[in-house]
């Protein structure tokens, strides 16, 4: 692209860069689908702005600065040898050391890993902190493994990531399959290879340096995006039913933000199906969901045994449930655009993006095209993060902030967050088009950094 794009040429230039795109990364779908997200807001905006697409800044962008993948070998209970793929993708570390989490599950693939280190990079520019985007794991399996057998993999997979990470390089943290319990086999690791106590990792337990909320924000971050957005239209969560997906952290810490501000979530989900307790999801019914999946290690339809009134719909998800909100809090792709038809037909006016592109292309166009409230997961979910650049800044100074500070720091954030996309995301008619919203502003500070730089 050269100088000033007449609009009605930017269709085109996209469509090479797609081109370009898959031809250097053939086969990575996700990895695709999350770029193609991005450029059809970034496009349009910079088209009359040379400094950007002159440098080659978006395809900058769509490039890892570094790519690290490497094999993970370890030993079972019963002596067996097992390999697994492990992975960091460091996208871009224009405005401050890579971070983002790690994922073990077994539909890693490069092409995820390359997606979500990508949004992160938008994502974590949003927060308005000095964090660059990063995002690895490994096509391990947590579930079934005994304790001993996870920290075996942990300590293996650190053995390699070690080299690559550091408090002031790249600082991993939690994501799908990677809690608490795997946050502290690996900072034990790494510890243990380096001799160095270091705010290596986020999310860590409060004993060796986590921050309180940490475990919460991300949770509690999309809900109170939503809260922002609701009151944007002077209306409140009072009364409304909610639909949650997932039943991990992001989702159980949802539930609970959406029942203090008085919603009802009646539904929770995993790679099985999900349940539906019409009468609400209560403060007493999520801590027993908690402990089935963070202590029994059990699965959501273990809820309608424990709770009558409650229904368990095999190898389904929530969406056909009837609301007013929608909360996909489990993994990407996981509303279709029928399904995101369903949820528009039985009365949805908001959807709050938990997880990371829990949204088909074509849904997210369903969504604002019926110009319903949609907060896309690049600022929906950018309450974990901001947390964790919170532990890094206490780690840095070797001090502690209080919950309320921390509660005040994080509903700040999401406030921030709101009002750039409403800043960037206005359209002519006055709906605010979040997902546009996210993307420019996100984009503008680390493509300004970029600029400074020079050509490195
Ligand atoms: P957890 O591992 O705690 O929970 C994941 C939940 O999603 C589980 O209930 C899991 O069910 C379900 N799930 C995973 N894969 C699938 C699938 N293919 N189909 C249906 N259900 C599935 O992960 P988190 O709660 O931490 O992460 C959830 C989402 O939020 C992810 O997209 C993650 O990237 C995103 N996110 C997380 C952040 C964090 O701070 N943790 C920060 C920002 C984003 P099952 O047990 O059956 O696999």
């Amino acid at each position: 692209m050269s100088k000033i794009v007449p609009a009605e040429k930017v269709e085109e230039y996209q469509n090479r860069f797609m081109e370009g795109l898959k031809r250097r990364n053939p086969g990575e779908t996700e990895f695709h689908q999350a770029v193609y997200e991005v450029i059809q807001s970034v496009f349009p905006y910079i088209a009359d702005k040379p400094r950007y697409h002159e440098k080659q800044i978006l395809e900058r962008m769509a490039e890892p600065d570094r790519v690290i993948i490497f094999r993970v070998c370890w030993e079972d209970d019963e002596g067996n040898i097992r390999v697994n793929r492990g992975y960091r993708i460091q996208n871009n570390n224009a405005i401050g050391p890579y971070k983002g989490g790690l994922r073990f599950h077994p539909s890693v693939t490069l092409s995820v890993l390359k997606f979500l280190a990508f949004e992160q990079t938008f994502k974590n520019s949003l927060t308005g902190l000095p964090l660059g985007g990063g995002k690895g794991g490994a096509d391990f399996n947590p579930k079934g493994k005994s304790d001993n057998e996870v920290m075996r993999f942990c300590q293996a997979f650190m053995n390699e990531l070690h080299h690559h990470i550091g408090p002031n390089l790249d600082v991993p943290a939690g994501d799908i399959g990677v809690g608490a319990r795997e946050i502290g086999y690996l900072f034990g690791q790494y510890k243990n290879l380096t001799h160095q106590y270091v705010g290596v990792l986020t999310g860590k337990g409060l004993e060796y340096g986590g921050s309180l909320i940490r475990t919460e924000a991300t949770g509690y971050g999309a809900v109170y995006m939503m809260e922002n957005m609701l009151a944007s239209r002077n209306d409140t969560f009072e009364g409304k039913t909610c639909l949650v997906s997932g039943s991990g952290n992001v989702a159980t810490y949802a539930v609970e933000k959406i029942n203090h501000l008085g919603g009802k979530a009646v539904t929770l989900s995993d790679s099985g199906g999900y349940i539906h307790d019409p009468d609400g999801i209560d403060a007493e019914k999520l801590a027993w969901v908690v402990n089935l999946k963070n202590v029994k290690r059990g699965r959501i339809s273990e809820y309608v045994d424990e709770f009558k009134g409650a229904t368990f719909h095999a190898g389904k998800r929530p969406w056909e449930v009837p609301c007013d909100l929608a909360f996909p809090c489990a993994t990407q792709n996981e509303i279709s655009v029928d399904e995101a038809k369903t949820l528009l037909k039985n009365g949805c006016t908001g959807v709050s993006e938990g997880a990371n592109m829990p949204t088909e292309q074509d849904g997210i166009h369903a969504f604002i095209d019926a110009k319903i409230l949609f907060a896309p997961s690049k600022a929906a979910n950018a309450g974990g993060v901001a947390v964790s650049g919170l532990e890094m800044s206490q780690n840095s100074a070797r001090i502690h902030w209080s919950e309320d500070e921390l509660q005040r720091l994080l509903s700040e954030t999401m406030k921030g967050i709101h009002d750039k996309c409403v800043q960037y995301g206005r359209e002519d008619d006055g709906y605010v088009n979040y997902l546009k919203g996210a993307n420019i502003a996100g984009f503008v500070k680390v493509a300004d950094a970029m600029l400074a730089y020079g050509v490195v």
